[in-house]
């Protein structure tokens, strides 16, 4: 259950009892999330503790998935209590997987606050953690009880996280609607400008996105086939994300991830011819970075696609593009194995010349 509601962050202990009815609650965020709307978020609550993880991808690991339970543990939280998950994926993803495995599990809320987490991680019930040998690696499938959405915490948000969300609602128009693909391609100057975090089109962003995600999860919860489409950007992208050591964002990464994975999918036949060009210029819109840059080598990024959830035998698979608003792979239950070396191939077409 979504609700998308300006100022609901001044209410969430009342609405929290309503969803996910419990006699203790725990609230788990970050350092920057908890200085911005700790005090207000935790005043709404009756029995409540908060426990804060410091900001930042590196801190998605499985030591402060156990310091947290070891806190709640000696905090005597038992079996009839619920986490609310305040910030951004990091924090979701986190907070998701200690709900999914505390005392075998326990309700949890999502109250997502930076927009790549209300448009798409806190939908769908995947939480985990990141092992040095890959991201998210280790996790659960756990439902949250509802997802609240307060889109006015957006004001908040940097620039850069902002534009890092835009990268996933780009990502929801090329994997099933060409129609949200280009509002969302002719909003992007407006979200981008002074005031549009709030504007009524970054909601209407918002209520695209999640429509589109959760209509996907919905038939295929546990990704065996349709899911994957999501992964659109991410095989490619989440090994830009490790190796740059996390220095790129999520969604800047997922943003090289679909310009190269969308020229892979046209090398391959796949794809409309124009497409990869469509979704390069559209990320160019957003300031997303749309090549491989020369701090990134596209050897050892094929070779990091190896350790993806993603990787089956000796190839790794893909979810690409066939044209904007529609997938390749319906018959092979979306997802494409595709070899290394046409991978390699496309990611060194999309790297930056260093010598121009
Ligand atoms: P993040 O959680 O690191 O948040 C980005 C930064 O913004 C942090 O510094 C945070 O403290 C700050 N922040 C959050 N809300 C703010 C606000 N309102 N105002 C000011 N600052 C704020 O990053 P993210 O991009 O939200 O999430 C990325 C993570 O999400 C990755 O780990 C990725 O793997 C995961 N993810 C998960 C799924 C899923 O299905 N579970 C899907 C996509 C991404």
């Amino acid at each position: 259950m979504v609700t998308i509601e300006s100022g609901l962050v001044n209410d969430l202990g009342a609405r929290a009892s309503r969803v996910a009815p419990a006699h203790r609650y725990a609230i788990i965020t970050d350092s920057n999330v908890a200085a911005l709307y700790g005090e207000q978020a935790r005043a709404s609550f009756g029995l409540v503790s908060v426990f804060t993880i410091p900001a930042g991808e590196k801190y998605k690991s499985r030591e402060t998935w156990a310091r947290v339970t070891d806190e709640m543990l000696t905090a005597g939280f038992g079996r009839d209590s619920a986490i609310i998950a305040i910030g951004g994926g990091v924090v979701g993803d986190l907070a998701g997987f200690v709900a999914a495995t505390y005392m075998r599990g326990i309700p949890f809320v999502q109250v997502p606050t930076t927009l790549l987490a209300m448009i798409d991680a806190s939908i769908g019930g995947k939480t985990g953690v990141d092992t040095p040998a890959g991201k998210n690696l280790v996790g659960a499938f756990h439902q949250p009880a509802a997802v609240l959405i307060d889109p006015t915490v957006l004001a908040t948000l940097p620039p850069r996280e902002l534009r890092a969300g835009l990268a996933e609602a780009i990502k929801h128009g090329v994997i099933a609607d060409a129609g949200y693909f280009d509002r969302t391609v002719e909003a992007l100057p407006g979200l981008l400008a002074p005031g549009g975090s709030t504007s009524p089109a970054m909601r209407s962003l918002i209520e695209g996105s999640v429509a589109i995600k959760e209509s996907v999860v919905a038939r295929d919860e546990r990704e065996h086939g349709l899911r994957k489409i999501l992964n659109f950007g991410h095989t490619l992208g989440h090994a830009a994300e490790a190796s740059s050591g996390y220095a790129l964002l999520h969604g800047e990464a997922i943003a090289i991830g679909m310009a190269v994975e969308s020229r892979l999918a046209e090398r391959l036949g796949l794809a409309e011819a124009g497409t990869a060009d469509r979704v390069r210029m559209a990320l160019a819109l957003a300031t997303l970075p749309c090549q491989v840059p020369s701090s990134l080598d596209p050897e050892r990024l094929v070779a990091l696609t190896k350790t993806d959830k993603k990787a089956r035998r000796e190839r790794v698979e893909y979810a690409l593009p066939h044209a904007i608003g529609r997938m390749a792979g319906g018959s092979s239950d979306w997802g494409i194995a595709v070899d290394d070396a046409d991978a390699l191939a496309a990611a060194r077409i999309m790297a930056v010349d260093p010598n121009r």
